[in-house]
């Protein structure tokens, strides 16, 4: 008997989007088990409950193994599929797209979950010539990035993060219970074993929370209120760190109060202005102390008042931006932020001062040299440590641009940023403020058989770059960049499915989704919007002709497709997390990473790259298309090899072994053995920067000229910090019928001056301003599980022991004062819908919320779970009770988004609570139609799902 042959081979895991390194363990070429690389810089060898559980994923039923199309004459929704040959698919497609794209390339629209690929789909979108392109983003935490990179030139996770090796205070804000799962767990447990504090404030108190030495509970949307008062106490106390704020933000550049002005509420600026980047100029004036005159920032030897009062001498009044905050924070007092938060105003001034004598008082010196962009030299580098994680609990809210632009300023205001112990960038971070990558400004960017005219998704800097047509109307389906959401720089998924069932802006022909389950829990609504899938014009055809779905399993929205496109999995295909993309970087450099296929996939599967590859080779797209117009590249394995950003630029999607020999990193010319050279490296390409280029990085000379030769940054200026926003404050001008020659419709002119208000400021969430409070005194929220990542585990064997239906946790005071026992079957109404489930008590939760696992409730039958299975008899989606849409007080409706970036509002519904009546069926409500199983889908057999990591089948 010949001994069984075994491999291990190295990966990256996505059974999440935390992108850990792992290994892949097969006998005689069948999967055997999963474990963590021990060689990979984010997990170190640590792997989850899911990232160990990917082996089930391939042996899932409800894995899709066959191109399908929707049988003739069956409902959309009704999962009634035939199966066709790809080349059949791929035929449908190409005469469908190609029609469009020679008439009106805007009627195709490309939007994606959370994939890891948007360099690819973005490409495809923009060479294809749709503005109609955009990826979760949008409905997930977009106020997030945008917040923190419109203030401080870089955001969370993917583009930077908390400093815990050196940080002696975390303070958590907002967070999913296990965000950034392996790579925080490990550095959290490194910095409390070192004696750090951390601190959590969450409306829930579990995964990080749990484990943190103080819980602050608050009320869902009312962070801003608490940052607010903390900077009120932190400015009051004078613990803010004034040299960082002086030479490293805008905080004593001084604001134009001349209200008749046109550029009220701009910087004013001196006349010289010799700059090196155009789009930026660093000619705001300071006042000064020493001469008591405005003098040019950064002049040498002068230091600027933060506060007062001055009058230039053509007569302007003007205030330092830092004299403005203090005033903006002067109500924001502690007793005020108890009353909108419920975290007691004691609470919020220990914080307060916590925070800033930690910052002021455990100073870092690392003895690392460096130079500043003025020509400054340090012989130090120095910490504040005090570092904060926030996520989508501050971000899904109507308020959330604001709250997190609160939270960037006050971390600002303790000299945290890129320093040791605060908050660090990883490259490509930081960004010019704004980014310098900006959507096309007007219809015109939309022609026939054309590429489109700038990027599907960019950074307005100003009123200027808004994406609308003459009458300032929106160009995209889902209305990003124009006057209603003109900062949504990841687009609005949220809003697609019911702008072009609504024909508003304009009809369009062909959605292609990948990746999300939009028909379920990726949508708001969920019930309208499946009826939505399904409308039909008077000429009987469905409002959105033709709908594409590519996804490696089946579920709730594969059944309302037209067309049904089988993906591979993470370990049957090659990814790429690009540089040009959302690369995996670490605090100390760039470093990006790829997937390499360890398993073949079944036979009708294509991973989505090659299909867009292939569309792209048949449209003759010309990015994809030679000089003699024929295919350019083979698939996309071949597309990352030979692809570069300009013909010559050197920059592909990989930054790693570039050059001929692989000698080459960042840029370079494309080297045939690339892939195989970080298959040798654990799939990881790592540049460690110097330690004097780690730190301090908006404004490291040394820096700044090392990312101009790698080509992250175009120019080395400073990126100043910006407290004040004058990007703002330009759109708020253009309500006002001043600055460039943009306006807004008048129907959202007051709503552009309410919101754009270049200091943060606290409002109540929209929807919440439109409930009452009285019928619905909860808010209701969720969060995804540790042991499952949203929808994508439903299918999985092993995870679904840990989770096969949801609760809706109560606080027992609440419960009880609606005659709720613990484990009671409940109704949860909001004014848009209600929901049946089972209430179970939680002392973890704040009394004024009400919460569960987001994507645990199924439609029975989807992803091939038995029709009596507990996800669709007990497990529920609070989906359903939130709405995609709210009464606009200018009249009609709006997007349930902030205004500012359009994320969507997910945290802000109300609800109230009361028992289910006895003789109720003891079942989820609303009830579902079973999905059926589709052609080429497994049938489920016991043995397989019992298949484990032991070797024998139980
Ligand atoms: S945290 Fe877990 S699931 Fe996510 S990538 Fe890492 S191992 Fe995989």
């Amino acid at each position: 008997m010949t001994s069984p042959k075994t491999e291990i081979k190295t990966t990256t895991c996505y059974m999440c989007a935390c992108r850990c390194g792992i290994r892949v363990h097969l006998r005689d070429g069948k999967l055997r088990y999963i474990d963590g690389n021990p060689e990979h810089p984010i997990n170190r060898g640590v792997i989850c409950a899911k990232g160990s559980s990917g082996i089930m994923k391939q042996y899932s039923p409800a894995r899709l193994t066959r191109p399908l199309k929707r049988r003739e004459g069956a409902e959309r929704g009704a999962g009634e599929f035939v199966e066709i040959a790809w080349d059949e698919a791929f035929d449908i497609l190409t005469q469908r797209l190609a029609k469009i794209r020679a008439t009106d390339p805007k009627k195709f629209a490309l939007f994606t979950g959370r994939d890891q690929m948007q360099a690819l789909t973005g490409l495809f979108a923009r060479q294809f010539g749709t503005p109609n392109y955009a990826a979760h983003g949008g409905f997930c935490s977009v106020n997030m990035a945008a917040g923190m990179i419109y203030s401080i030139g870089g955001s969370f996770w993917e583009f930077g993060g908390p400093d815990l090796e050196r940080a002696k205070l975390f303070v958590m804000i907002g967070t999913a219970e296990d965000h950034h799962s392996n790579p925080l767990k490990i550095e959290i447990s490194k910095f409390k074993r070192r004696g750090g504090r951390f601190v959590s404030v969450n409306p829930v108190r579990t995964g990080y929370s749990a484990i943190a030495d103080e819980w602050v509970p608050i009320r869902p949307g009312t962070d801003g209120a608490l940052l607010l008062a903390i900077v009120h106490e932190i400015i009051a106390l004078g613990l803010y760190d004034r040299d960082f704020l002086v030479r490293y933000t805008n905080a004593g550049q001084l604001v134009n109060l001349d209200e008749a002005a046109d550029d009220y509420g701009l910087l004013v600026r001196g006349t010289a202005a010799p700059e090196e980047n155009p789009e930026y100029a660093h000619n705001q004036l300071w006042w000064d102390r020493h001469s008591a005159a405005p003098v040019r920032t950064h002049s040498e030897g002068a230091d600027p008042h933060l506060l007062g009062s001055f009058r230039l001498p053509d007569g302007r009044s003007v205030k330092p931006a830092f004299q403005l905050l203090e005033e903006r924070v002067k109500d924001y007092t502690a007793e005020w932020a108890e009353g909108v938060t419920g975290v007691p105003a004691a609470t919020i001034r220990r914080l307060a001062q916590e925070m800033g004598i930690v910052a002021r008082d455990q100073k870092i010196e690392l003895p690392i040299a460096w130079t500043d962009c003025w020509g400054k030299e340090h012989e130090t580098v120095t910490g504040n440590p005090v570092a904060f994680h926030a996520m989508r609990g501050l971000a899904a809210h109507s308020n959330g641009f604001q709250t997190i632009r609160a939270l960037a300023i006050l971390m600002t205001l303790l000299g945290t940023i890129d320093r040791p112990g605060g908050f660090r960038h990883k490259a490509p971070f930081p960004r010019a403020i704004p980014p310098a990558a900006k959507p096309p400004r007007g219809p015109e960017a939309v022609k026939p058989d054309t590429p489109l005219g700038g990027l599907a998704l960019g950074w307005p800097a100003s009123p200027e770059d808004l994406f609308v047509d003459a009458a300032g109307e929106p160009v995209r389906i889902d209305k990003g960049f124009s006057w209603e959401y003109p900062l949504s720089v990841h687009g609005l998924m949220h809003s697609v499915i019911t702008n072009a069932v609504n024909e508003d802006p304009y009809r369009i022909d062909t959605l292609m989704i990948f990746m999300a389950n939009m028909a379920w829990n990726s949508t708001m609504n969920t019930l309208e919007v499946r009826r939505m899938l399904n409308a039909r014009a008077d000429d009987g055809e469905y409002k959105i002709p033709f709908l594409v779905v590519c996804d490696s399993f089946q579920s709730e929205m594969t059944a309302f497709a037209d067309l049904v496109l089988p993906d591979t999995t993470y370990l049957e295909r090659h990814d790429v997390m690009s540089m040009l993309d959302r690369p995996i970087s670490e605090f100390d450099g760039p470093v990006d990473s790829v997937r390499v296929p360890v398993i073949a996939p079944p036979a009708g599967c294509k991973p989505f790259q090659d299909v867009l590859i292939e569309l792209a080779s048949r449209l003759k797209l010309p990015a994809f298309t030679d000089a003699e117009g024929g295919r350019r590249y083979r698939d996309y394995p071949e597309f990352i090899l030979r692809y570069e950003t300009e013909p010559g630029s050197g920059i592909g999607f990989l930054a790693g072994w570039r050059g001929k020999g692989g000698e080459k990193f960042m840029h370079g010319e494309p080297n045939p053995r690339q892939w195989e050279m970080y298959a040798q490296n654990n799939c990881v390409f790592h540049h460690r920067l110097p330690p004097s280029y780690q730190y301090m990085r908006n404004w490291n000379k040394g820096y700044m000229e090392w990312a101009q030769r790698a080509r992250i940054r175009r120019f080395g200026d400073p990126i100043i910090l910006q407290i004040y926003s004058e990007v703002l404050q330009k759109f708020r001008l253009a309500a006002d019928g001043k600055w460039g020659r943009r306006r807004p419709p008048e129907r959202l002119r007051s709503r552009i001056r309410t919101y754009f208000d270049p200091l943060p400021f606290y409002y109540e969430p929209l929807e919440r301003q439109a409930t009452d409070g009285t019928r619905y005194p909860l808010a209701a929220v969720t969060q995804r599980p540790m042991a499952m990542y949203h929808a994508w585990d439903s299918q999985n064997a092993w995870l679904r022991q840990i989770h096969a239906h949801n609760h809706l946790y109560v606080s027992p005071r609440t419960a009880a004062a609606q005659g709720i026992g613990d484990g009671d079957w409940i109704w949860v109404e909001s004014p848009w819908g209600r929901v049946r489930c089972i209430a179970k008590y939680s002392e973890a939760v704040e009394p004024g919320t009400v919460w569960t696992w987001n994507a645990i409730g199924k439609q029975p039958g989807a992803w091939q779970l038995g029709a009596g299975a507990n996800e669709g008899r007990k497990g529920f989606l609070l989906n359903h009770l939130i709405s995609d849409t709210l009464r606009s007080p200018e009249g009609g409706e709006i997007s349930n988004s902030d205004p500012i970036t359009g994320q969507a509002g997910w945290y802000d519904v109300r609800v109230r609570i009361y028992k289910a009546a006895t003789d109720e069926p003891h079942e989820t409500w609303p009830r579902f139609e079973a999905l059926v199983r589709y052609p080429g889908m497994a049938e489920v057999v016991p043995e397989t799902i019992a298949y484990d990591a032991s070797g024998g089948k139980r």
